[in-house]
């Protein structure tokens, strides 16, 4: 059996590997290292794929969310609604801009923000609502928009962990995550869906006028040579990243099919085994269970451990050579660069007690039947024990 990797980067490479090659050789040759024709190429075409008007490349998913926020223009005090249970970025640029984050609770179904804790949170400061679609699955945005355009709040979709994933609305369209709320965030960090080899990340919007704000602000708050108009930040994304990004691209579709591959397997195995449950795959807008389903991408494949041993099992996996990993092991409101005593413990107790239960297995393009079996037996060993 091949060595099982949480993500497997040098397998995928090899499929890759004289596209990608030549495409970095060629931006080398040509010196056109920073805002190249590679990167004017690259946003076109996901530009395309998305379905979403606008893509503002840029230099990692951090900086997209920044600066989507800083596009939209919200100022200090302002509150900015986002999820407890998602990665530290997500709040971590609300606080550098000195807008308020206020965290809230997620669903335990579908890991995502729960949509009666936002609504319970609003207050006449809130500016705006930061939706994560976690482990590669769409947040409830009908809901989440129902909301912005109730009390006039702007949406920001952290789609870092989802290009790629599409969300049913109610009205039975498929839309592309990312693209469905004012403005959406991605990154291109290595392990993500869409990975390059090194930093990058990108802002789409439908917004003109938005679009236009957020070129000028990566690039020095510039809209006209060395004319700044606001203060904006460096953010570029290179152009060997995007020659990079370019030969994966038309390959996203099927590596998020092969992600679903291997989630229905280790589904099928796992999902009648006591105080084990396994992801749902699919998003919550009332569509019942299919196998051609594609909204969930998969990002993380994670179960939750329920009144069992969780950090046993990671300790049991790791002994047989099985890496794992706890996405997320603190609640945000729990951090120490987060805490805020306005929060209530009793506001939290989904994430209090996700932290405690999920445990996210190897997830990549590169899976094959005898890993996954092999995966599958050690953990169904160990719950049974
Ligand atoms: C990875 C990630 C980010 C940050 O992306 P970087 O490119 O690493 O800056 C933001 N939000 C979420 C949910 C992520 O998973």
């Amino acid at each position: 059996m091949k060595k099982i990797q949480m993500v497997d980067l040098k397998g995928q490479y090899q499929h890759i590997k004289d596209r990608v090659n030549t495409s970095v050789l060629n931006v080398i040759e040509s010196t056109a290292f920073v805002n190249g024709p590679e990167v004017h190429e690259f946003q076109k075409e996901l530009e395309n794929y998305l379905g979403v008007k606008h893509v503002i490349p840029c230099a990692n998913g951090t900086d997209a969310l920044q600066v989507a926020m800083m596009g939209l223009g919200l100022k200090p005090g302002d509150e900015v609604i986002t999820a407890d249970f998602t990665f530290a970025a997500t709040v971590e640029v609300i606080a550098l801009l000195q807008l308020t984050p206020v965290l809230v609770d997620v669903d335990p179904v579908n890991f995502n923000i729960d949509i009666e804790a936002i609504k319970n949170a609003i207050t006449p400061k809130t500016k705006a609502i930061v939706p994560v679609h976690l482990f590669g699955l769409a947040a409830n945005m009908d809901a989440i928009m129902d909301i912005a355009k109730e009390h006039d709040l702007y949406v920001i979709e952290d789609n870092a962990q989802g290009i790629g994933a599409t969300y049913t609305t109610r009205d039975m369209q498929k839309v592309k995550t990312g693209g469905i709320g004012h403005v959406g965030s991605t990154s291109f960090f290595p392990s993500k869906n869409l990975g390059c080899y090194g930093d990058g990340g990108a802002i789409f919007t439908n917004d003109d006028a938005l679009a236009h704000t957020i070129r000028g602000i990566v690039n020095h708050g510039m809209y006209e040579r060395y004319h700044h108009d606001v203060v904006g930040v460096n953010s570029r994304l290179d152009s060997i990243q995007a020659a990079v990004l370019r030969a994966k691209l038309p390959n996203l579709d099927a590596y998020n099919e092969a992600r679903r591959n291997a989630a229905r397997k280790y589904s099928k195995a796992l999902s009648n085994i006591p105080n084990i449950i396994t992801p749902t795959g699919y998003c919550d807008a009332g569509i019942s269970i299919c196998d051609t389903c594609d909204c969930h991408v998969f990002h993380q494949y994670t179960l939750r451990i329920v009144d069992g041993d969780r950090d046993g099992l990671v300790k049991h996996l790791n002994a047989n050579d099985i890496p794992c990993g706890v996405y997320y092991p603190i609640p945000l409101h729990l951090q120490k660069a987060y805490a805020d005593s306005r929060y209530n413990e009793e506001d939290f107790t989904v994430t209090n007690q996700l932290v405690k239960e999920v445990i996210s297995l190897p997830m990549h393009t590169e899976l094959d039947d005898e890993q996954i079996e092999y995966i599958t037996n050690k953990i169904i060993e160990f719950i049974k024990k």
